[in-house]
């Protein structure tokens, strides 16, 4: 059944918008409306009980231009084809925006994960590894985790392509765990870069987070960590959801006990109850914490929801969790959203450092990685900042603007072969 918002659609029509702003030619930037490759893929996988099933996955690379491509591998039953080229071409945008030298690129496969057992999905991962293995490799296209993808995955990945290889490639993939080359520091890092950009934004508006209250939709690899960092930096998190649902507390949720909860990946559902309340995701989105960052899925804010939603600002964890008529409804009533492409773009920040680290055979400590990791951001976050109030517009504008303005010059430096 198509979708009823398309990815791909949203990412064209804010592109457009951003090109505008430039004063762009489509000669300049059509290219980017077309994915460079686009591989579909069969995955027979026996399953444990003797059956054949067959599953879809996908990898598209949507631009070189910058460099080799780069982006995460999805599991999940909605995956398809269109969501995955969305997700590359923000891949392209954010790398961009935060000036590494990579172009953008994304990978799933249909199904749900929670259904298989380990060896099922050990299997499915490495069959996957090996139909798109002509065209990843550390030179060409490196993975890393997204949605329901675990460090243990990549692992999986990295060994899958260095058998085929004869010897070990550490550089195929990022978000390995540190024994097989994981660089300390990149599981926390989207998160981190989601709290920093939170830190960044008072800033600018000569406030601190401290007492700040703070919603956050999804306790995956991304919410969690934001959660608590922002917590850990004075601000207030008053909500937290999952797919099963969220918790409330006007006080404050005690974010140290919870901690370990997320950190062995149970939902909320499965929390005892406690000092909170239970709430559903709609709530949450309307809860009036002053900052919402919603971290689970695309389109989660959209028309029907914008003009409840309360928070004075938005942080988007999660890649495309607002539409466009949502995102005008949200200006309008004077939200300022920091989006996708810089507000969660610390996980592909630290993914770039192991790849140089995987590549120079060496290890960087936590503090450099954390370090590097906020000067990156800091950087991009003042560029998209200084080009919103330039050109008076958003600053989803200003990191599409500063993003095009790369790959564009990218592109056009290098010219259409032949
Ligand atoms: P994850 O699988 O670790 O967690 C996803 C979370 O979202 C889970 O808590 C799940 O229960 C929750 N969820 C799913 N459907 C939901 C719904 N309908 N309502 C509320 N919660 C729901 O995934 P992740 O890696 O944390 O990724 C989350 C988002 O962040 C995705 O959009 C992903 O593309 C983006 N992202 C991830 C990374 C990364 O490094 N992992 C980097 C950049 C962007």
């Amino acid at each position: 059944m198509p979708r009823k918002h398309n990815p791909f659609d949203n990412f064209k029509a804010v592109l457009d918008k951003a090109a505008e702003l430039l004063g762009l030619s489509q000669n300049d930037y059509i290219i980017l409306k077309h994915p460079e490759r686009s591989l579909r893929v069969s995955l027979p996988i026996r399953m444990d009980n003797g059956e054949v099933r067959v599953f879809e996955g996908f990898r598209v690379q949507h631009s070189s231009s910058r460099g080799p491509c780069k982006g995460g591998i999805r599991y999940h039953q909605d995956v398809d084809e269109d969501e995955v080229k969305a997700l590359a071409a923000w891949m392209t945008m954010k790398c961009a925006v935060v000036n590494i030298p990579y172009g953008g690129a994304k990978g799933g496969i249909q199904v749900d994960p929670r259904q298989l057992s380990k060896g099922e999905l050990e299997r499915l991962t490495r069959r996957f590894v090996a139909m798109i293995m002509p065209i990843i490799g550390p030179e060409r296209d490196i993975p890393a985790p997204d949605v329901n993808t675990t460090p243990e995955i990549m692992g999986w990945i990295m060994d899958t392509y260095s058998m085929q290889k004869g010897y070990a490639v550490p550089g195929v993939v990022t978000g390995k765990p540190i024994e097989v080359g994981g660089s300390l520091g990149r599981g926390e890092a989207t998160g981190r870069g989601v709290m920093l950009c939170a830190r960044m934004l008072m800033e600018k508006l000569g406030r601190s987070l401290e007492g700040v209250t703070v919603a956050v939709q999804g306790m995956g690899n991304v919410g969690s960590v934001a959660a608590y960092l922002l917590h850990r930096e004075g601000a207030k998190v008053v909500a937290v959801s999952d797919v099963s649902g969220g918790i409330y507390s006007e006080s404050g949720l005690p974010m140290e006990a919870l901690r370990p909860h997320f950190a062995a990946r149970k939902t909320l559902a499965e929390l005892p109850d406690g000092d909170f309340v239970r709430i559903g995701n709609e709530e949450l989105l309307t809860c009036g914490a002053e900052i919402l960052v919603p971290a689970a899925l695309e389109n989660t804010i959209s028309k029907s929801n914008a003009g409840n939603v309360r928070a004075r600002f938005i942080i988007e964890g999660a890649n495309g969790p607002i539409t466009p008529a949502a995102d005008e409804i949200l200006e309008a009533n004077g939200v300022t959203v920091v989006p996708d492409i810089l507000a969660n773009a610390g996980g592909v920040v630290v993914s770039y450092f192991e790849w140089v680290q995987n590549l120079q055979s060496f290890r960087w400590e936590e503090d450099y990685v954390n370090d590097m990791l906020e000067r990156t951001m800091r950087h991009a976050f003042d560029e998209v900042w200084a080009l919103a109030a330039e050109k008076r517009a958003s600053l989803r504008m200003g990191a599409y603007m500063s993003a095009l303005k790369r790959v564009v010059g990218a592109k056009k430096l290098r010219g259409i072969f032949p």
